[in-house]
């Protein structure tokens, strides 16, 4: 995931109307700065090595509302957590699953991204959003033990 500037991600909550608290600045701050794409209980270690006083029951609402106004994504790769990532619209991207580690992979294609077009608009509609997960195992490994 590219860089995000807090800042970015501040402007945009505080235009969405989100009332800006110092807990709610550092959760927006360990979002922005993440390159993964963290479960509640990883935004909720990374804001209290920023701030200790967090709750997860505080990161937990902050991601919901966020997700609510749609400034982060809440994704479901068929684990048993969800995973957040802020929402950038200059930044489309998809998702490709290691089912074997877990490892999350982003890609981009605009072949894709022609093609996802072409099929709304034969089906009438003009397109606003899309998600793609792709679900593999990394080829070439045979049995793989993990480690
Ligand atoms: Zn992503």
């Amino acid at each position: 995931m590219s860089h995000l500037e807090t800042t970015d991600l501040v402007q945009k909550c505080t235009e969405a109307g989100l009332r800006m608290t110092d807990q709610r600045r550092v959760i927006l701050q360990v979002l922005a700065e993440a390159a993964d794409h963290p479960s509640v209980e990883v935004v909720h270690q990374r804001s209290r090595e920023i701030d200790p006083s967090i709750s997860i029951a505080t990161v937990y609402r902050t991601l919901n509302l966020l997700d609510q106004l749609n400034l982060v994504r809440k994704h479901d790769f068929h684990e048993s957590h969800a995973r957040f990532e802020a929402n950038v619209e200059h930044h489309q991207h998809h998702h490709l699953i290691d089912v074997e580690s877990g490892e999350v992979i982003e890609f981009k294609d605009d072949e894709l991204e022609g093609l996802v077009q072409k099929i709304a608009s034969r089906l009438g509609f003009g397109l606003v959003d899309r998600r793609l997960e792709l679900y593999g195992k990394k080829r070439g490994h045979g049995r793989k033990t993990r480690g």
